[in-house]
């Protein structure tokens, strides 16, 4: 997805950072900071539909629960996290945007130990992705090339937190995958198995079921879950399982889940195409109302 053409660190508006609104351009950082050198970092992607977080909840425990698997408590509880969080939104004035909450140890301490360092936390707010704004980007479904790398083994990598360096691998798969003229890339995991896109979850619709990885070595999103629910609230099976890169062939149709994505068909993957299917089209559409409820 192409970038925004404003750049992020200058903008008008707040961020909250450690407790208040700051202006934007002021809500730095310093380089020595333990987060840039080591990726000591956590963060989240929410949406706000109609001016309200879509499961704010869900999204601020993951967080408290990301920084708790790399070891740091942040250092303000769920409920101060989702008022910081609506706060920062009504500041904002913003009905349908994105949310963008950060964790991060700070410069206190440099090295690989980092236990005198402190923890902070900033929350920003923006509605101009248009790539993943725009319904009609959307239903032109997206091209997906297979990345060279591979999700690591849950004992490699913190694989259950969405910890900002387990990222890297995405940036490059993304990358690759652009400058191959696609738009996202499939990533497989350690084992060969099928794991998910550089930033959402996939489905494959297989006669009328759906087929989804099992996230046992990536994230288990949170619009995956919203979705399995949309699903079997229309009796359309789910089955989690390992699916191999050889099954792709069987599917009938393909799509990826996600904050940003939401529900995204996919047209191609490799050598493979699918049509926008029935079961994207009615899960997108019991999707929109979903978040709107
Ligand atoms: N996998 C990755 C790697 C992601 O970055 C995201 C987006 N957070 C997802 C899956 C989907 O998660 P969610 O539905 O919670 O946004």
């Amino acid at each position: 997805m192409a970038a925004t053409t404003k750049p992020f660190d200058n903008r008008d508006g707040s961020i909250w950072l450690d407790g208040k609104l700051v202006p934007w351009r002021e809500a730095n950082v310093h380089v020595l900071t333990h987060a840039l050198h080591y990726a000591s970092c956590v963060f989240e992607g929410e949406r706000i539909y109609s001016g309200r977080i879509f499961k704010l909840r869900e999204h601020s425990q993951r967080l408290i629960d990301s920084a708790r698997i790399l070891g740091f408590e942040i250092p303000w509880t769920l409920e101060q996290i989702e008022a910081a969080s609506n706060e920062t939104v009504k500041a904002a004035g913003i009905l349908d945007g994105y949310v963008r909450p950060v964790a991060w140890r700070g410069p206190e301490q440099m090295g690989v130990a980092a236990q005198l360092t402190k923890v902070h936390m900033a929350i920003a707010v923006w509605d101009d992705w248009k790539d993943y704004f725009s319904p009609e980007a959307r239903l032109k479904g997206i091209r997906m090339s297979i990345s060279k790398w591979a999700r690591p083994a849950p004992n490699t990598a913190p694989t259950a937190a969405k910890a900002a360096g387990l990222y890297m691998i995405c940036t490059m798969s993304k990358h690759a995958a652009e400058a191959e003229g696609f738009d996202d890339a499939l990533m497989l995991d350690y084992r060969g198995q099928i794991a998910e896109a550089t930033g959402a979850n996939i489905f494959f619709g297989i006669d009328g079921e759906l087929h989804t990885p099992t996230p046992d070595c990536f994230l288990d999103g949170i619009t995956r879950r919203a979705v399995i629910g949309l699903a079997n609230a229309r009796q359309i099976k789910v089955i989690e399982r390992p699916m191999m890169p050889s099954e792709m062939g069987r599917a009938q149709e393909v799509f990826v889940t996600g904050t940003a994505a939401e529900i995204a068909p996919v047209t191609q993957i490799a050598e493979h195409k699918y049509p926008v299917g029935p079961i994207a089209k009615q899960l997108m559409a019991d999707f929109d109302k979903l978040v709107r409820a």
